[in-house]
């Protein structure tokens, strides 16, 4: 899971959502559960706000088009952070809509939405409202993920991040992946190739689990640093080069 910016909606689609949520609003609260899953649920309602929903939101999730809670696989499903079941006057609410992929969304969440005993609030982590590596630290050579808070934990208990082998399998790759990345940026920079250590930062963040290349920076500047990159004071060295960290750090 990485930091991402939400966009804005088309105004034809925006003005949809806000047309089918004041009609769940406007239905009694028995019924409003069904109402919002027989709208969803809709053909032609879907085919009024999906393409807005889903081009917005893709434009938005890391890489091409991966989805916002495990980053590795394709994001063709558009997920209710707070399930419709649990709260149906939010399923037509752009603030409520994240791009999932069908694994994630069907098989692991389905309609968890977990709250904290303390305060009440939301365990999931919404990606476009919190900063996930202030709630989860991947340890890099492994490939799992230690929540450092309790919405940390919950996002790892409910999407599997460490129950799932094939991401953490594919987390070590990505590691190599990306050590090779900063290396080549500074052999191509060294050069003066700059249209080359360009391609090389654009083509790192496309990659699938782009959370390991976001863990790898964080890390680097962390009081510890010298601790997690333990035998990787080369890697570490790379990471901490200003130029290299502005390149990478500024795709945005
Ligand atoms: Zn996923």
């Amino acid at each position: 899971m990485i930091r991402l910016r939400r966009a804005s909606l088309p105004p034809d689609t925006s003005a949809r959502l806000a047309t089918y949520t004041e009609e769940i609003e406007q239905t009694a609260e028995t019924d409003r559960k069904a109402t919002a899953a027989a709208l969803w649920a809709h053909t032609t309602v879907r085919r009024r706000v999906r393409d807005g929903l889903l081009s917005t939101l893709a434009d938005m999730a890391p890489g091409h088009q991966r989805c916002m809670y495990c980053g590795d696989s394709q994001g063709t499903d558009i997920d209710h952070f707070e399930p419709k079941s649990l709260a149906p006057v939010r399923t037509f609410e752009w603030l409520n809509h994240l791009l999932a992929c069908a694994y994630c969304n069907s098989n692991q969440k389905r309609n968890a939405f977990p709250r904290s005993e303390e305060d009440g609030g939301p365990l999931l982590l919404d990606p476009t409202l919190q900063e996930p590596l202030d709630h989860l630290r991947l340890i890099l050579p492994v490939g799992t993920y230690r929540g450092l808070t309790p919405q940390g934990d919950a996002c790892i208990a409910v999407f599997g991040l460490n129950a799932r082998g094939v991401l953490v399998d594919g987390r070590r790759t990505a590691y190599e992946t990306a050590k090779e990345s900063v290396e080549l940026w500074r052999i191509a920079t060294d050069r003066g190739r700059d249209d080359k250590a360009a391609k090389i930062v654009r083509v790192a963040w496309n990659r699938p689990l782009a959370d390991v290349l976001a863990a790898m920076f964080h890390q680097a500047d962390h009081r510890a640093a010298d601790l997690l990159f333990a035998g990787e004071e080369e890697t570490l060295g790379l990471l901490r080069d200003r130029a290299l960290r502005a390149a990478f750090l500024s795709r945005a």
